[in-house]
C-alpha cells in the first residue's frame, strides 16, 4: 500500500469524522444509522428489537405498505423483473415509466414530466442542465442540499436570499439584470423548519423580473392543498411554478424524483440532462408503486385532511407544554433544543420511552438552533400524538429545557 503523508488532507478529514463519531458514541449521543428491522405502517417500527412510535418518517400520508401500492409494485416486478438494465435515453425506458410520467403530469396539472432515480439527483441534474455559465440562480438560504449542489454544479452565478425574505430576493433580482437567464429556486416546505415559502410574493417577483421559478415539493406533495397536490393548490395559484420538482421517496412510498412542467422543457431535459442519459432508469417496482400512489392520494382524500389535523394537534400540544416549534405549519415539527447536547439528551430520553425522534445539529442547522426534527403522519392516531407530547414534555423537564 502506498505510504501516505500524515498531513494528507483526506486522511485528516477521515480522522476528524472518526474522532467526532467516537466521542458521540462514548457519550451515548450517537443516534444515526440505526436499522429498522420492520415497518409496521408509518406510525410504528421495530428498532433495536423494540417497537417504537415512529416520529421521524416522511411517509406523510401513511401510504407505506398500502395494499394497492404493494400490489402495483409486485405486478411491475412480475412483468418487468427487478432492474431496468439501461439508462432512460437508451434501452432503460419502460412503458411503465411513461405511464408514471403522465400520472405525475396530471397530478401536477401540467403538460409533462420526467423522472429520475432519486430526488437528490433530480435537483442536481435539472438545475445544472437548465442554467449555465452567464446565467444566475437565486436560492433561498435554507434550501435543501441537493438544490445547493445543483446550483454549484451549474457554473452559473449562485446568489442566496435570506430565508423567505422577499425584499432580499428583490434586491438580488434587481442586481441581476445583465444575466442571460434567471432562475429563482426554493423549497415549498422547508425540510428542517416545516414552514412554507411565500409563493404569492415569490411568483409575483419572478414575473416582474422575468425569472423562471423552480419549487422543490419534496415535503409538500400530499401535505399541502385540499387534495394534496401541493403548494400551487394550497395558495390557489395553479400554473405559478415553471419547474415543479418533487420526490417519490416521501409521501410517495418509493424512491426517485421528477420534474413537471411545460412539454418543451421536459423534452429538453430528456435530451440534455446527464442523469437521464448516463444513469440507470427507475426500477420497475419503484415506478409501479409511485404510479399507483398518486392515484391513491386522489382516491383517499381523508388522508390529507387527517394529516393536517394531526400536524395541528402535534404542534399545538408541544406549544402548550412550552416547546418552541419555530414557524412550522406542516407535518415537519422542529422541537427547538438550543445546544447539540440538549438535542442529544432529548433524543435519548424520548427513545428510552420508545418514541423514535432524531436530533438535527450543526452544520445541518445553525449553531445554537439544534432541534428534534419530529414528523407526524396520517397513520398516527390522536392518542399516539398525545403520548409523544407527554414523553417529550417529561424529557424536556428532566433535562431542564422546560
Ligand atoms: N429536496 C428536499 C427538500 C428534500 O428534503 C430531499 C430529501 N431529504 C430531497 C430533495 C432529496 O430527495 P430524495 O431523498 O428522494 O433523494
Amino acid at each position: 500500500m502506498k505510504l501516505r503523508k500524515k498531513q494528507d488532507s483526506i486522511l485528516l478529514r477521515i480522522q476528524a469524522m472518526a474522532d467526532r463519531e467516537k466521542l458521540l458514541r462514548e457519550n451515548n449521543q450517537y443516534f444515526y444509522n440505526q436499522p429498522v428491522s420492520e415497518l409496521r405502517g408509518a406510525a410504528c417500527a421495530l428498532i433495536n428489537g423494540r417497537e417504537m412510535g415512529m416520529f421521524a418518517s416522511y411517509s406523510y400520508l401513511g401510504l407505506v405498505g398500502h395494499p394497492r401500492i404493494n400490489a402495483a409494485a409486485q405486478a411491475a416486478v412480475e412483468r418487468y423483473g427487478t432492474g431496468t438494465h439501461g439508462v432512460r435515453f437508451l434501452a432503460g425506458t419502460l412503458d411503465l415509466h411513461q405511464e408514471l410520467e403522465e400520472t405525475i403530469a396530471d397530478f401536477k396539472k401540467t403538460e409533462a414530466s420526467v423522472t429520475y432515480s432519486s430526488g437528490y439527483v433530480t435537483n442536481l441534474t435539472a438545475i445544472s442542465t437548465l442554467i449555465q455559465r452567464g446565467d444566475i440562480v437565486i436560492s433561498d438560504k435554507l434550501n435543501h442540499a441537493s438544490i445547493v449542489d445543483g446550483c454549484r454544479l451549474s457554473g452559473a452565478e449562485f446568489a442566496r436570499f435570506h430565508h423567505n425574505d422577499m425584499k432580499d430576493l428583490e434586491r438580488l433580482l434587481k442586481r441581476s439584470r445583465s444575466a442571460k437567464a434567471k432562475i429563482v429556486v426554493a423549497d415549498a416546505v422547508f425540510s428542517m423548519d416545516g414552514d412554507i415559502i411565500d409563493l404569492p410574493a415569490l411568483a409575483a417577483l419572478c414575473r416582474k423580473y422575468n425569472a423562471w421559478l423552480m419549487i422543490d415539493e419534496a415535503h409538500s406533495v400530499g401535505v399541502l392543498g385540499k387534495t394534496g397536490r401541493g403548494i400551487e393548490e394550497h395558495f390557489g395559484l395553479e400554473g405559478a411554478v415553471d419547474i415543479k420538482m418533487g420526490t417519490l421517496s416521501k409521501t410517495i412510498p418509493a424512491a426517485g424524483g421528477y420534474i413537471a412542467g411545460k412539454k418543451d422543457m421536459i423534452d429538453y431535459l430528456r435530451h440534455a440532462s446527464r442523469a437521464y442519459i448516463f444513469s440507470a432508469a427507475l426500477t420497475p417496482a419503484q415506478a409501479g408503486a409511485a404510479n399507483e400512489a398518486f392515484k391513491v392520494i386522489l382516491d383517499e382524500p381523508w388522508r390529507v385532511e387527517k394529516l393536517c389535523d394531526n400536524a395541528s394537534r402535534f404542534i399545538r400540544g408541544l406549544q402548550q407544554v412550552g416547546f418552541e416549534t419555530m414557524l412550522t405549519e406542516t407535518a415537519i415539527v422542529p422541537v427547538l433544543c438550543g445546544s447539540d447536547e440538549n438535542a442529544f439528551a432529548m433524543t435519548r430520553e424520548a427513545q428510552n420511552e420508545d418514541v423514535f425522534v432524531l436530533p438535527v445539529i450543526s452544520p445541518a442547522v445553525p449553531q445554537g438552533l439544534a432541534r428534534l426534527r419530529a414528523t407526524v403522519t396520517a397513520a398516527h392516531e390522536s392518542d399516539d400524538i398525545d403520548h409523544a407530547v407527554k414523553v417529550l414534555e417529561r424529557a424536556g423537564k428532566k433535562i431542564g429545557l422546560l
